[in-house]
């Protein structure tokens, strides 16, 4: 603290000293030196009285009406003005992290929950409204258990182990998967702090995630089965010519179906890994598209389909030559596998004010509409059976999509059952050379 006591220490000698000098001057004078020094010591006293009236006065808003204070009170008036401002910056400095951290809390998405030792709710943050439906100051002393009753919640908290967090769903919509973690307060152990956070996105990828390795190693079972069958077959007896020959061609038929599988994935996994570069190549499309109509005439061979390649517009795209594609032939070969011999498929290129479209029609089986929706989830097939039976692996249209995403392009599927489908890719103009 710095105080400059000796300058008013000196101002408050002068001041004693000249009562005293004067009254004792008065009292020499007048004889009366006693009384005349008492006087002297009650003014004196007075005085300070006075000051010490004034003070909160002088400490106050208008501090700075009336007589100035002198001698000590000087520097008590100053000293305790310094401690004032000092504590108002304080103050203002702590209202102003109070409510930075109030802030943070109340745009926090996770939810934020205290409660006293009985259980009870002692306060939460605005997204525990969404997330557990606990409201405050409106639940304040309810228990958790009440406002939300999951039962697996109530034994997590009575068991007191919180080393692992809890997956529930939320009280609010049962769509919405939790993790609780709880913790005790540092300063007040008897207290808890439980923090709810919305997993539902991860627990549906995660979910999604598990079915997929379950559904490929099941795809890659299938022709693993019927290949060592077949081998053990050929191994304890020796086979005639046409049984040799027979195995040996399911032998390659399902040996080819899983290299086609294999191959897929793989794509997939590229596509997936790449997710964050922009492909920007010069794609010439009417020579991409005649040698994708080439091939799915071979695809045809016997089933002679009438294949019809209609460019509309000479105009090219941006994006990457491989991806587009294994994205454009995936969509004519599906076209030639789900239409019936001779059928007609139109492969089409158009570009208007929206953009470029590219668009295959077949006149085929067509897809019932619940499908539509689903069709470009890995593995998803209307009919696995006869998927497998054309060579389809169930992977095509989850790679059609993975392409197009990479080019901002959107498909469209419209279809109705026998009456064949159009499968049209939507780029945006921006994408157009
Ligand atoms: P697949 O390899 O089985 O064809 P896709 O992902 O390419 O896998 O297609 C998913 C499913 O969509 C197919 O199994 C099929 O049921 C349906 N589908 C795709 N294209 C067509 C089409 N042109 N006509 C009818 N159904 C189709």
């Amino acid at each position: 603290m710095m105080f400059s006591m000796p300058n008013h220490w000196q101002e408050e000698l002068r001041l004693f000293l000249g009562i005293a000098l004067i009254t004792g001057m008065a009292g020499t004078l007048t004889g009366q030196l006693l009384p005349c020094l008492l006087l002297g010591l009650l003014f004196y006293l007075g005085w300070h009285l006075y000051q010490l009236a004034r003070l909160p006065h002088l400490l106050g808003q208008n501090g700075e009406d009336g007589p100035r204070p002198a001698g000590l009170w000087k520097g008590i008036v100053r000293e305790i003005q310094n401690l004032q401002d000092s504590h108002r910056s304080h103050s203002h400095d702590l209202a102003w992290q109070l409510d930075r951290f109030r802030d943070a809390v109340n745009t926090l998405p996770d939810a934020v929950v205290i409660l006293d030792p009985s259980g009870r709710l002692d306060w939460s943050n605005p997204a525990a409204g969404n997330l557990l439906d606990i409201v405050w100051p409106d639940s304040q002393g309810r228990l958790l258990t009440d406002r939300a009753p999951d039962p697996v919640l109530g034994e997590y908290l009575a068991s007191g182990d919180f080393a692992l967090p809890l997956i529930i769903t939320s009280p609010v919509s049962r769509a919405k998967i939790l993790s609780v973690f709880i913790t005790p307060l540092k300063h007040e152990a008897d207290r808890l702090m439980l923090v709810a956070r919305d997993i539902t996105r991860q627990y549906y990828l995660d979910t999604a995630r598990r079915d997929f390795v379950a559904n490929v190693s099941h795809e890659l079972r299938t022709p693993l089965t019927v290949i060592s069958g077949l081998a053990e077959q050929l191994n304890m007896a020796a086979p005639d010519q046409a049984t040799l020959s027979r195995s040996t061609e399911l032998i390659l038929q399902q040996a080819r179906r899983m290299s086609e599988l294999v191959s897929d994935l793989l794509t997939l996994s590229r596509l997936e890994v790449q997710q964050k570069s922009i492909p920007d190549e010069h794609v010439p499309i009417a020579e991409l598209l005649t040698t994708i109509v080439e091939e799915a005439r071979a695809l045809s061979g016997a089933a002679q389909h009438v294949l019809q390649l209609d460019i509309r517009s000479p105009n090219d795209l941006r994006g990457n030559p491989k991806e587009l594609r294994t994205a454009f032939s995936n969509l004519v070969n599906n076209a030639i596998r789900h239409t019936p011999k001779q059928a007609e498929v139109t492969v089409r290129w158009e570009v208007d004010a929206a953009g470029a479209h590219f668009s295959v029609t077949d006149t085929g089986e067509g897809i019932a509409p619940r499908h539509i929706p689903r069709l470009t989830e890995r593995l998803y097939r209307v009919d696995a059976s006869h998927s497998r039976d054309t060579g389809g692996t169930g992977l095509g249209l989850a790679i059609v999509k993975h392409v197009l995403e990479r080019h901002e392009a959107e498909l469209e599927i419209i279809s109705t059952v026998g009456g064949g489908s159009t499968f049209t890719c939507h780029f945006p103009s921006a994408r157009v050379i």
